[in-house]
């Protein structure tokens, strides 16, 4: 929500001390998500698109997106028309990241399977395959965001999903989306997009109409109805699809010392705010002189008034904080305790302190290492835990495209070495049926230990 601000007063971050407890507390405090507020307006948009499939999905997306379609799916191969506007420069620039998003999870491809004998006889393994179907969600309400198409979209090619989909809203001017978006849908070897947004693109997705196929996993993030929409059918065993993670608003967390370049820092936190009113940005400064937070401060409002979305910036920097720190230990115990989906080290020698973290989505290492380089063309995944999520989820990554089978194989010898404990936990189990399908086979072996 929107709280007014004065826009002539300088836009600067809230300042508080570690050892201000409650002040800490409400800086890092996220706003709370609404998700389960709005069920009631996604459910019926759900059981709609379930019962009358396609002819739902023109509805809505004439409703909500302003475009009266004939068809909701484009398919692979797409149309050259669908490129038109696509630069050469925004080509190369797409090609570069495409490559190095590739590079960087194909070499997370686990290819062998992991093979361990446990006891004489007993050889146990594990081996990955692909998600087979997936649908990766684009949004394109209020953005163009062919970076989140390629994060996804690649790892899903690198696994190998035999069936990549990806639904993202049209564009009102011309019912299209951006030619950017299908350039890398296309790169990544995606069969179909649905031209649909919010909980009708995921119901179509997890649940299938003529055209769209059923898919076994959504991904991608979106507005707060995607997000309700994928919790929903991620629960219901009529779907049997599972998604990627629940998501928050885009949060960073800046680690800086007294040698930090002040213009880096006030980058960097606004990098991030310009994402939303309710994105979150803390500055953990390590001892830091009242001149170098002036100077922070400073850049931050000299910065902001130079950006065009000056007036997201301001709301979400005016419940943004500099927590000053008294050490390295304490500001990176801060940063564990917060679990960041972005953490940025402008430290001296970061990359020492890179084992100091224990809870972070990504990690920013040194002054000439900005998030926007993670969030478009290094190689890493920049869809990522928020909300405090990073404590158990990790980005995406090629696994999470893959799910992991594990076999046995275990001869006469290996029964020999694990049938007795196998039959004693069946007995304390009250399993018989369990136990009897050891002890035949041991009996027939000659090896059925007394008493059993
Ligand atoms: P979106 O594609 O998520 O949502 C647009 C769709 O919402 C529309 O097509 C429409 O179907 C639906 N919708 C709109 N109003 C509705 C209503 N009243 N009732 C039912 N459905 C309605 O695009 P967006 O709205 O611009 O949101 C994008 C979101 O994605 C933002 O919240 C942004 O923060 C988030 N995002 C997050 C990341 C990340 O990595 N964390 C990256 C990019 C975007």
């Amino acid at each position: 929500q929107a709280t007014k601000i004065d826009p002539s007063a300088p836009i600067h971050l809230n300042v508080v001390k570690s050892t201000n407890k409650q002040g800490v507390i409400e800086a890092v405090t996220r706003p709370i998500q609404k998700t389960s507020q709005i069920m009631h307006l996604v459910n019926p948009i759900i059981e709609n698109v379930k019962s009358k499939g396609d002819a739902a999905l023109i509805e809505y997306t004439a409703k909500f997106d302003g475009v009266q379609l004939t068809t909701p799916v484009l398919e692979a191969p797409f149309p050259d028309e669908y490129l038109e506007g696509l630069t050469e420069e925004m080509k190369e620039a797409l090609d570069l990241s495409i490559e190095n998003v590739r590079k960087f999870h194909a070499a997370q491809l686990q290819k062998e399977p992991l093979v361990v004998e446990t006891q004489p006889g007993v050889i146990c393994s594990r081996f990955p395959r692909p998600i087979e179907r997936v649908g990766l969600y684009i949004p394109g309400g209020t953005a163009v965001l062919p970076s989140t198409a390629l994060m996804l979209g690649i790892p899903a090619q690198v696994a190998q999903c035999k069936e990549i989909v990806f639904a993202s809203p049209p564009r009102k001017s011309d019912g299209r989306v951006s030619p950017e978006v299908v350039y890398v849908a296309s790169q990544c070897g995606a069969s179909k997009i649905v031209l649909a947004g919010g909980a009708q693109a995921v119901a179509a997705m997890a649940y299938g109409t003529e055209s769209v196929p059923k898919v076994d996993k959504i991904l991608g993030p979106g507005n707060q109805f995607v997000t309700a929409a994928k919790m929903y059918v991620q629960n219901d065993t009529q779907a049997l699809c599972s998604i990627d993670m629940p998501a928050g608003p885009s949060e960073v967390l800046v680690i800086c010392d007294e040698d930090a370049d002040e213009d880096y820092v006030a980058s960097d936190l606004l990098s991030q705010a310009e994402h939303g009113i309710d994105s979150q940005v803390i500055l953990c400064a390590i001892n830091l002189s009242e001149e170098k937070i002036i100077r922070i401060q400073e850049a931050v409002n000299k910065q902001a008034l130079a950006l065009p979305r000056v007036d997201i910036i301001r709301q979400c920097i005016s419940h943004s904080t500099i927590i000053l720190c008294d050490s390295y230990e304490e500001a990176f115990e801060m940063s564990n305790r917060y679990a960041p989906e972005h953490l940025i080290l402008q430290i001296n020698n970061a990359n020492d302190y890179v084992e100091l973290v224990d809870n972070a989505g990504s990690i920013f290492v040194g002054a000439y290492t900005p998030e926007s380089c993670g969030d478009y063309s290094s190689g890493t995944n920049h869809t990522l835990p928020t909300y405090g999520y990073a404590r158990q989820y990790s980005g995406a990554n090629t696994s999470t495209f893959q799910k992991f089978i594990t076999a046995q194989n275990v001869t006469p010898e290996g029964l020999k070495n694990i049938g007795k404990a196998v039959m004693c936990v069946a007995k304390v189990e009250g399993l018989d049926g369990h136990r009897n399908a050891v002890k035949v086979r041991m009996e027939k072996l000659g090896l059925l230990p007394q008493g059993f």
